[in-house]
């Protein structure tokens, strides 16, 4: 049997729960309610494209909106002030998700959408209210996220005439002969690579995080072989010569920098061959499982349920029942707004001091753009 390279978000998928990846496999999530985490993530990624212009060059003096200063990017992005960004962002959502209401793309006319849907698949939530800490996340995120647009620059955008100016991209590459996949979610010009985040990180995990070596190992490779990599990402030649294994595979003078949403704070972390090991052990560990699992036909994996709240596969199918079988059963399945809401009504008014612990558990979700 021949196998693609299992990716770094399968890998994490498996690592988190191996009955989750199972299903990523072999149930087709684009027919199943998405749970709310995932449509507040979702709706994060899809809204920060409005932000940026829609072309590469800005202004009379055509710039690069990447080299724009503080004030020059303010004019140029689609909102002018990070907390109308922020209103736009989580307005948008209390209107369409939670009201109802949407404007039509074409028209500009505003039609009404069943609440607490979302390209056409239901959301299904967690507890009652979700979707207001949602907007209140949604704000603060978007508020954050232009800030450190203005602090630092934009990071280096890829233009697309569809779908607009986007961050990210997953590249492969080759180390050692074996080919590997990984996302790298932001660079920097002037070699600074790294992420724009919704989940909560310590130091110590940014520090312990494979996938961070997997990109600089990334970042690092490429730079180093393909000059189009370079003149995109503002690499200085000189220093990517000493890359790819010539000195070294992965520079420990390249920062990576998690910027948290939620928080508004800066963690850096850096990397260099020393890690490489553990990294590729790791890779190579998870991948010989799914692989082993695979020629054992044995597709129900022993699931960690560690995440049974905020995952995918704990919602139900068009049969009524759980997609995920082995939730934790003290876990509850999502459930739709209109649900929640009549339970909610049928429980009374609540004593304001008794504190929500699923909200406690779960408003700092994994989410990410
Ligand atoms: S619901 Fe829990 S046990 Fe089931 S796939 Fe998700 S995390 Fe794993």
């Amino acid at each position: 049997m021949v196998f693609s390279p299992i990716t770094a978000a399968q890998v994490e998928r498996y690592d988190e729960c191996a009955f989750a990846y199972f299903l990523s496999q072999h149930v087709h999530s684009q027919s199943m309610p998405m749970s709310g985490f995932a449509a507040e993530g979702a709706w994060f990624g899809r809204y920060v494209h409005r932000l940026f212009p829609d072309d590469r060059f800005v202004g009379p003096d055509m710039k690069n909106v990447e080299t724009l200063s503080k004030e020059e990017l303010s004019k140029h992005l689609n909102y002018h002030s990070s907390v109308a960004f922020g209103n736009a962002i989580s307005g948008w959502w209390k209107s369409y998700i939670i009201g109802g209401k949407r404007v039509d793309e074409r028209t500009g006319r505003e039609i009404e959408a069943p609440p607490g849907v979302l390209r056409a698949r239901a959301v299904e939530w967690l507890y009652h209210g979700q979707w207001w800490h949602a907007a209140a996340r949604l704000k603060r995120g978007g508020v954050n996220l232009y800030e450190f647009f203005q602090e630092e620059g934009l990071p280096v955008l890829t233009f697309s005439s569809d779908g607009g100016a986007s961050i990210g991209r997953e590249v492969a590459f080759e180390h050692k002969g074996k080919k590997h996949l990984a996302w790298i979610r932001a660079i920097r010009r002037g070699h600074v690579i790294g992420e724009y985040g919704y989940r909560v990180k310590t130091q110590n995990a940014l520090d312990s995080d494979w996938k961070v070596t997997l990109a600089l190992l990334a970042y690092c490779t490429l730079a180093h072989e393909q000059e189009a990599y370079r003149i995109k990402w503002a690499v200085d030649a000189r220093v990517a010569n000493r890359w790819g294994g010539v000195s070294m595979y992965i520079d420990p003078d390249v920062p990576y920098r998690y910027y948290d949403l939620q928080h508004g704070v800066v963690l850096e972390t850096r990397r260099s061959d020393a890690d490489l090991p553990e990294m590729l052990g790791r890779l190579e560990a998870a991948e010989q499982a799914i692989i082993n699992s695979i020629d054992r036909r044995d597709f129900k994996a022993s699931p960690s349920r560690s995440n049974c709240g905020a995952c995918p596969y704990n919602v139900r199918d068009m049969s009524g029942r759980t997609v995920c079988d082995r939730k934790y059963p003290r876990v509850s399945t999502l459930r739709s707004m209109k649900e929640l809401k009549e339970e909610e009504k049928r429980k009374g008014p609540k004593d304001p001091n008794k504190p929500n612990r699923k909200r406690k558990k779960y408003m700092q979700a994994s989410l990410e753009i």
